[in-house]
C-alpha cells in the first residue's frame, strides 16, 4: 500500500506543479476510457488547471449523457502546447491514435491503466492489473491526493467502473470496487437513472445488429468456443456505428459450456477487429491476442489483424482451439 501511496504522491505532485494538461484515452473508447477522462479533467479544472480532453473518436453518442461530456473533443489537426500528457486506460501508446500526435510537445507523460499487457510507457507509470477498471484507480488517486471531487465526477466514475465490470459482475470486481461504488452513490448520484442511461437506452439498430450477428453464430471445440462476425456490407445496411457492438459479445460468453467467445468485425482498412472473452484464468485471451499483435486483459482482449474476414476467422479460431484443446 505504501508503494501505491508514494506513486500517487509522485503523480499528485506532477499534477499540482504543472498547469496545462492533455488527458487522452484509447481509440474506440469505452465507458471506462471516457468516464475517466472527464472525471480527471473535472478534478484538475477545479484545481485551476487548463485541461484538454481528447479522443480520436470524440464523444460517443451513447455516452453523451455523461455530465460535462462536452469537455471531450476530437484532437486538433495541429499539435498544441501542453506541459503534461496523461494516457488513461490505454494499453499501448499507439492506441491513442491521432490524439498522440496532438501532444507531441508534452514535457512529461503519465500512464495510468489497468491492462496487464501495458508495457509501462511514459515517465510516470501507474498500472494496476488487479483493478477492474481504470475508474477505480482514478477514484483512489483523487481521494488519496485530496483533489476536488463532486457529484459530476462521481457519475463519470460510476459509469467507468460499472461498464468495465459488466455492472459489478466480472471476476476482478472486489470488495474495494463495491466500497467505491457505495462512496460514489453517497455523493447523491441517481443510480436508477444512470443505469437506465447506460443499459436501457440502446438504439434499435443495436438489437437489429445482434439479430444479424446471431445468424452467423458458430461453435468449435465441442461448443467451448463460440463466435460471430460482422461484415462491412451488413454494417452498412444496418447503418451501425462502431460503438453499437460494445457488449454484444457477452451474449456468446453467457452460453453454458462456452469458455471462449470471439467477435470478428471486418474493417474498411483491410483488417479485422477481433474481440475475445474467456471465462477462465486457464485460458488467457490476452496471450492469444498478443500473438496477433493485440493485447488487453486475461479475460477480455482484442487485436486488429490484417486479412479478409474468412482468413482471420480461420487463423484465430485455429489458434484458440489449439489452446482450448491443450487445456482440456
Ligand atoms: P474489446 O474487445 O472490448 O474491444 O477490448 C477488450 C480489451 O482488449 C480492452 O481492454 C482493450 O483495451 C483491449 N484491446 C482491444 N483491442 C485491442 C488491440 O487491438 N490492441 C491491444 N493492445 N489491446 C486491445
Ligand atoms: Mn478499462
Amino acid at each position: 500500500m505504501s508503494a501505491v501511496r508514494s506513486k500517487f504522491d509522485e503523480i499528485g505532485r506532477v499534477l499540482r506543479e504543472h498547469s496545462r494538461f492533455a488527458i487522452l484515452s484509447h481509440v474506440r473508447p469505452d465507458g471506462d476510457a471516457l468516464g475517466c477522462q472527464i472525471a480527471l479533467a473535472l478534478s484538475l479544472q477545479q484545481l485551476g488547471k487548463e485541461v484538454r480532453v481528447w479522443n480520436e473518436d470524440g464523444m460517443l453518442e451513447k455516452y453523451s449523457f455523461l455530465p460535462r461530456a462536452e469537455l471531450l473533443n476530437k484532437p486538433p489537426a495541429a499539435p498544441e502546447d501542453v506541459d503534461v500528457a496523461i494516457a488513461l486506460d490505454t494499453a499501448i501508446q499507439n492506441r491513442l491514435g491521432t490524439a498522440f500526435a496532438a501532444v507531441r510537445s508534452a514535457k512529461m507523460w503519465i500512464n495510468i491503466d489497468h491492462h496487464l499487457s501495458n508495457p509501462g510507457y511514459g515517465d510516470l507509470v501507474y498500472v494496476d492489473p488487479t483493478a477492474p477498471a481504470t475508474g477505480q484507480i482514478i477514484f483512489d488517486l483523487i481521494k488519496n491526493q485530496g483533489f476536488p471531487f463532486n457529484r459530476e465526477i462521481a457519475e463519470n466514475l460510476f459509469a467507468a467502473i460499472s461498464t468495465d465490470t459488466g455492472s459489478f459482475q466480472y471476476p476482478k470486481t472486489s470488495a474495494r470496487t463495491f466500497e467505491i461504488g457505495a462512496q460514489l452513490v453517497c455523493t447523491g448520484i441517481n443510480v436508477g437513472r444512470l443505469n437506465q442511461q447506460l443499459y436501457e437506452n440502446y438504439p434499435r439498430r443495436r438489437i437489429e445488429l445482434l439479430r444479424e450477428l446471431l445468424r452467423t453464430m458458430r461453435f468449435a471445440s465441442e461448443d467451448r468456443v463460440a463466435s460471430f462476425s460482422l461484415n462491412l456490407k451488413t454494417a452498412a445496411a444496418l447503418q451501425v456505428l462502431p460503438e453499437d457492438n460494445e457488449g454484444l459479445i457477452d451474449h456468446l460468453r453467457a452460453i453454458r459450456g462456452v469458455i471462449v467467445a470471439v467477435f470478428f468485425e471486418e474493417m474498411s482498412d483491410g483488417k479485422v477487429r477481433v474481440s475475445m472473452r474467456s471465462k477462465t484464468d486457464d485460458i488467457d485471451v490476452c496471450v492469444i491476442c498478443q500473438k496477433f499483435g493485440g493485447g488487453g486483459h486475461t479475460l477480455a482482449a482484442g487485436a486488429r489483424v490484417r486479412g479478409t474476414l474468412a482468413e482471420v476467422e480461420q487463423r484465430v479460431l485455429e489458434e484458440i482451439c489449439d489452446v482450448v484443446k491443450s487445456q482440456s
